[in-house]
């Protein structure tokens, strides 16, 4: 896949009706927008448009509205947020069909670097199956489109896959742009040592990512979760610690692997386990750090231990280029979290580009307030999983080509 896309610093928009996909699936209560990160995060290539004489005609999904109008999932309050904070006023067009008298007659009347915002995407049944109709209902609005919605880009859908097809140009904005120079280009053309690590729940959500790291990357590093079925794998004795028997298999053929590749596997050596997985998550619980082979029957690791912690915070010091996705162990707990918490260290303190896949890492990253130390932290979970996993996402390829 291609990633080298024409970004919004490449076009001309002057006069230009620009349709720009972006992701403001913010989370709303009682009307009210909770969180406005996403906007904020938007702001860039918004005002990049208006600035450039644009006539910015913008587009989003909000929430899971199925197919039909939900007032409760409407972009008004979005509309109202985004005309303070852009200190101009972004016009709602509010047809319960997305592209209807509203949004043709505001399109119609725009001067250039004027604002208009679509209704929510999702109101049309045919959005997330990229059906034609709503695909040329969007394209019909615009003369060029510029998409910087990382979070759908593994989807093909009408506002990011359908309507790039039937449009002259399809851009990248700002956001998109970041994603694909830190997650596409770390993946593919890593400057190395690359040094992967991998974390979270279950080894079956990322049986594709650990496969392809393993390929792409120096050294791969195993933890939460997931590592206790490489450690059963392996013979270890693992208590009642979370394991996918189903996939012993798969992580014996995946330590073959990195035999076979010369490549660096690096699992617990001690692990920080309970009697029980806590409840409520943040209980007071006691535990006790044991060898990671020789887990007693009745216990379940929870976290890395301090030995492990010390062994992968100096292997992720030693890269160039590290790639981090899942928790090293039950960090919702402060009593689990110290393994997440010294790699987060690990990561702020290197000089080599860190890179934090979204979802659960993000929110961990973020919590222990690691954010602003790293090089990118991706705002897409499902999206940068599939960048992980070397896949080509719908949203990307469908961007126009340099
Ligand atoms: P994921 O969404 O796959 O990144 O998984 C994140 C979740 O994995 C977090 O909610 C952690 O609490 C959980 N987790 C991490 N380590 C363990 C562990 N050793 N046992 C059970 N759950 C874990």
């Amino acid at each position: 896949m291609s990633l080298n896309k024409v970004s919004v610093d490449d076009i001309d928009v002057k006069g230009k009706r620009v349709l720009c996909r972006c992701d403001f699936n913010v989370p709303l209560k009682e009307g009210r927008i909770t969180d406005e990160n996403r906007l904020v995060a938007a702001l860039p290539t918004i005002k990049k448009l208006i600035a450039d004489g644009g006539k910015v005609i913008l587009c989003s999904h909000l929430g899971k509205p199925k197919g039909e109008p939900k007032p409760e999932l409407s972009l008004k309050p979005v509309a109202e947020r985004l005309t303070q904070l852009l200190g101009q006023e972004v016009k709602f067009a509010a047809d319960p069909e997305v592209v209807g008298p509203n949004a043709t007659a505001a399109v119609a009347a725009m001067q250039d670097g004027e604002v208009v915002l679509l209704e929510n995407t999702r109101y049309r049944a045919e959005e997330t199956k990229n059906g034609e109709a709503f695909s040329k209902d969007l394209a019909s609005l615009c003369d060029i489109f510029v998409n910087d919605a990382f979070g759908t880009a593994h989807r093909a859908h009408c506002s990011n896959v359908g309507v790039s097809a039937l449009v002259s140009t399809a851009a990248v904005g700002y956001l998109m742009q970041k994603e694909i120079d830190f997650l596409g280009n770390a993946v593919e053309n890593p400057v190395r040592p690359f040094v992967a690590i991998l974390g979270g729940a279950k080894v079956a959500d990322k049986l594709n990512v650990i496969s392809n790291l393993l390929e792409k990357c120096d050294t791969l590093i195993i933890g939460g979760g997931m590592a206790y079925t490489f450690l059963k794998a392996k013979g270890c004795e693992v208590g009642k610690s979370l394991v996918d028997d189903e996939k012993l298999e798969y992580c014996k053929e995946m330590i073959a692997k990195a035999e076979k590749l010369n490549k660096k596997l690096l699992l617990p050596v001690d692990t920080v386990c309970a009697d029980a997985f806590p409840n409520p998550i943040d209980a007071e619980t006691e535990h006790q750090t044991v060898a990671a082979d020789a887990i007693p029957a009745d216990k379940m690791g929870l976290d890395i231990g301090e030995k492990t912690a010390a062994l992968y915070a100096d292997a992720a010091k030693t890269a160039k280029t590290v790639v981090w996705n899942g928790p090293m162990g039950v960090f919702e707990n402060p009593i689990f979290a110290k393994g997440t918490i010294e790699v987060a260290k690990a990561l702020a303190e290197t000089d080599a580009t860190t890179i934090i896949g979204g979802g659960d890492s993000a929110a961990a990253v973020n919590q222990l307030g690691f954010g602003d130390q790293m090089s990118h932290i991706s705002t897409g979970g499902g999206a940068s999983l599939e960048f992980l996993e070397g896949k080509e996402l719908p949203g990307v390829a469908a961007a126009t080509n340099k």
